[in-house]
């Protein structure tokens, strides 16, 4: 009998990472703050929510990425 023809053997163990409940919280917070300034500067920002003032850069930046996305634009 071989080792491929056995039956019960174990599947090989994954690697899980060893993260405390303080570091997994600061990687979510800080996945959190990115993911919501993504959100915001590719959907809203924009006028008169503008961070930059009058300043189009970001809107145009992001521009082809929001009408992509369904954001309302213009
Ligand atoms: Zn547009």
């Amino acid at each position: 009998m071989t080792a491929s023809m056995q039956t019960g053997s174990k599947a090989p163990a994954l690697a899980v990472p060893d993260l405390s409940v303080a570091s997994a919280a600061l990687v979510l917070t800080l996945t959190v703050v990115l993911a919501g300034l993504a959100y915001y500067f590719l959907g809203y920002d924009q006028g008169a929510v503008s961070v930059f003032g009058s300043d189009t850069h970001i809107h145009e930046l992001v521009h082809d990425s929001r009408h992509y996305l369904g954001f309302p634009c213009h």
